[in-house]
């Protein structure tokens, strides 16, 4: 676990990704995987175990998410009609997007809602080729992008963190980091850039859901660090111009801190980093 990392991009902080805190030893499985991600102590690495194990080791590469709970594919049938922005001039409902983006790959069925039934079993397996994986990331990237914005508007951007599954949380994020990226979601945002994202997103939203259990179980100052090193993790997809993305920076920064600040007390300082000049850098503290 304390073999020395010789190729880590410059901007990657050697922290906890659980509290924050420098430290050398990394997950060995997910840095065998080529994904460097660092744990103080076992104690930490332990604490988030639980969801980490679904991207852990050998599918540390990958950039989708393991198949859906039945409680998750099943929100989508509520979901089915509602109306979602499928590209910047045309909106679908959430069953035709499905039906566009799979229907090739499941079997016929006589109205868009009948083929979103026909996926669920579907998607609780998780053999599928890269380019279904792919059809059905930016599917759910979009089911998502509709369920979740018109949730967050109606609580105000308060989404439980202990009451939906965690994949629903770490998507969010991802929304919030293609906001900011070129491409959106649905493009670049989607590529093997936001793998690293993804690991510490879980991360986060799992030590946000122990604490919103029990507030007693897990300290302010890791949610800190894991912000910390959520916001570090999305320069793998963003490219900072240190002279003109100041407010690239405010508004990945701000996005990001959202849905958490609902939750913990949270104050976040961002800077470019002095010696690195496309490196965001952020500080959380308590306000
Ligand atoms: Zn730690
Ligand atoms: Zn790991």
């Amino acid at each position: 676990m304390t073999t020395p990392a010789p190729e880590l991009p410059k901007h990657y902080l050697e922290r906890c990704a659980v509290c924050g805190e420098p430290t050398k030893n990394r997950c060995s499985a997910c840095f065998q995987a080529g994904m460097p991600l660092f744990f103080c102590s076992a104690e930490h690495q332990n604490l988030v175990w639980p969801e980490h194990k679904s991207i852990c080791g050998k599918n540390a590469r990958s950039p989708y998410a393991p198949p859906l709970t039945p409680e998750s594919a099943a929100s989508f049938l509520r979901v089915s009609t509602q109306l979602v922005e499928f590209t910047s001039h045309v909106k679908l409902e959430c069953a035709e997007i499905w039906q566009a983006l799979l229907g090739e790959y499941l079997p016929p069925a006589n109205s868009p809602q009948e083929m979103l039934v026909n996926a669920l079993p579907w998607l609780s397996k998780p053999q599928r080729s890269v380019k279904q994986e792919i059809a059905l990331d930016v599917a759910l990237a979009l089911t998502y992008r509709g369920e979740v914005a018109r949730k967050a508007l109606i609580d105000e951007q308060t989404l439980p963190f202990n009451t939906l599954d965690p994949w629903h949380h770490v998507k969010f994020l991802e929304i919030q980091l293609g906001t900011v990226l070129p491409e959106g979601i649905d493009g670049g945002g989607l590529s093997v850039e936001t793998s690293r994202f993804r690991h510490h997103a879980l991360i986060l939203v799992s030590l946000l859901r122990r604490k919103a259990n029990d507030p007693s179980t897990i300290p302010l100052g890791c949610i800190h660090g894991a912000f910390e090193l959520l916001v570090n993790s999305a320069n793998d997809a963003i490219v900072f111009d240190f002279s003109r993305d100041g407010q690239k920076a405010q508004k990945l920064v701000e996005a990001l801190l959202r849905p958490v600040k609902n939750f913990v007390p949270i104050r976040c300082e961002w800077e470019f980093a002095p010696d690195e000049s496309k490196v965001l850098r952020v500080k959380c503290s308590t306000p």
